[in-house]
């Protein structure tokens, strides 16, 4: 039986991970569930799944969650807070770690989890773009298994050579890593001013938490997998083209040096890369309807616009950077973010305070988790003085 933890199990790639749980109760159980604030949805989750532990990072709602939990009669200890999340990331009877907490609140559970030599389903590309070559050698150094969830990740795993080790010598010619283009592909630039936080999380194809879902209509999501991929598989920036491909069928491809190319295909379903990575290197069932070729008829393509998408442009000049400018990009996108989301701040805004902080906050050789996590503090606080400062006006 193999044991998982779910961090960020209340989220969409939670709540998905445990449908492909419950599908296999002959073969996989939850270990640990955990939540930030959501108590009602993290109890209806221990009551169906249970778990030996469960954990909320706000200390109220662990508290909450006690109680439930207690007067249920239920046998499951609970913990609060960052270190109880990485409590559970490294417990002996965890064999994976699904990381599926948004944003650089996954990074030090994550990390625990590397550290503690388990396989990671990182789904938390947040954590691998702050903390990059970090990140890498805590998995090389205790023995974890990186596995990357994100479907377009995903598929460039499975498309790369069976015993990857580089693309050079692999032949690979350079990833093709593919993106909807969002919402907002085809709308008028002008249109953009005035879009609301509902209009931006209403992704055509898939169904996502919402901060993910509003990187997706900025293309920062893009621009976020960008950096994750040149990490995951050791390449340099400019061996990855960016392709928008509306209809989210093909989830990327990997082109060989002979000119093949070979993509992944399926319904857009995370369950299909969370079964993926829970039973690779062998293959189990996802509950995905079957992808029918007849009904999806055709396959578009297009260049990505960066005039449009000024996010794709900031992520591949941070890309090429190094250091933690990564760590900068994604701290000030996520304020930005929870500003658009909280109506404080306009959709086109959130580029240009990505932008500003990157060139009030320099970047340092990114040579330890300390210096990482400065250079988000610091960028968060940037951040949000040229939020007040647009927003006054
Ligand atoms: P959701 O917003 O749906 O879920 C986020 C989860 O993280 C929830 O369980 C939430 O708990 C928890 N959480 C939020 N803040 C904190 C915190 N400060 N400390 C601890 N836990 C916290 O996000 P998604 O599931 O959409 O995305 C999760 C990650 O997976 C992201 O990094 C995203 O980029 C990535 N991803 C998502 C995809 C998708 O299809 N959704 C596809 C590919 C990647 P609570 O419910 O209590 O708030």
């Amino acid at each position: 039986m193999i044991g998982i933890t779910v961090l960020g199990s209340t989220g969409s790639i939670g709540v998905s991970t445990l449908d492909v749980i419950a599908q296999h109760p002959e073969q996989y159980r939850a270990v640990a569930l955990t939540a930030n604030r959501n108590v009602d949805r993290l109890f209806e989750q221990c009551i169906s799944h249970h778990p030996e532990y469960a954990v909320m990072t706000d200390v109220a709602a662990a508290e909450q969650l006690q109680q439930k939990i207690q007067t249920a009669g239920m046998d499951i200890e609970v913990f609060a807070g960052v270190e109880g999340l990485e409590k559970v990331a490294a417990l002996p009877q965890c064999d994976q770690v699904m990381a599926a907490i948004v944003g650089a609140a996954g990074l030090l559970p994550t990390l625990a989890a590397a550290r503690a030599g388990k396989r990671v389903l990182l789904a938390n590309k947040e954590a691998l773009v702050m903390s990059g070559q970090l990140f890498m050698d805590a998995v090389r150094e205790h023995g974890a298994e990186l596995l990357p969830i994100d479907s377009e990740h995903n598929a460039i795993f499975q498309c790369m050579p069976e015993r990857f080790n580089g693309l050079e010598n692999g032949g690979v010619e350079q990833i093709l890593l593919t993106g909807s283009g969002g919402p907002f592909r085809a709308v008028d630039p002008a249109e953009l001013v005035n879009v609301t936080p509902d209009q931006a999380c209403a992704h055509p194809n898939w169904v996502m938490g919402r901060k993910i879902s509003v990187d997706s209509a900025t293309m920062m999501n893009k621009g976020l997998e960008l950096i994750e991929a040149c990490w995951l598989f050791a390449a340099p920036p400019e061996k990855i083209q960016i392709v928008v491909h509306p209809q989210s069928i093909i989830h990327s491809m990997v082109e060989y040096v002979d000119g093949s190319v070979l993509a992944q295909m399926g319904s857009p379903d995370m369950r299909i890369p969370i079964a993926h990575s829970m039973a690779w290197p062998k293959r189990t069932s996802s509950g995905v309807k079957r992808l029918n070729l007849f009904d999806v008829a055709r396959l578009d393509f297009e260049r990505p616009d960066d005039a449009r998408f000024p996010c794709l442009r900031l992520a591949r000049a941070v890309a090429e950077q190094g250091g933690t400018a990564a760590a900068i990009l994604n701290a000030a996108n996520e304020i930005a973010v929870e500003a658009f989301l909280g109506e404080a701040l306009g959709f086109m805004d959130i580029s240009r305070v990505i932008e500003a902080t990157l060139s009030d906050v320099s970047a340092q050789a990114a040579s330890s988790l300390d210096i990482v996590l400065q250079a988000d503090a610091a960028a968060r606080e940037v951040a949000q003085q040229h939020i007040d400062r647009l927003t006054a006006k």
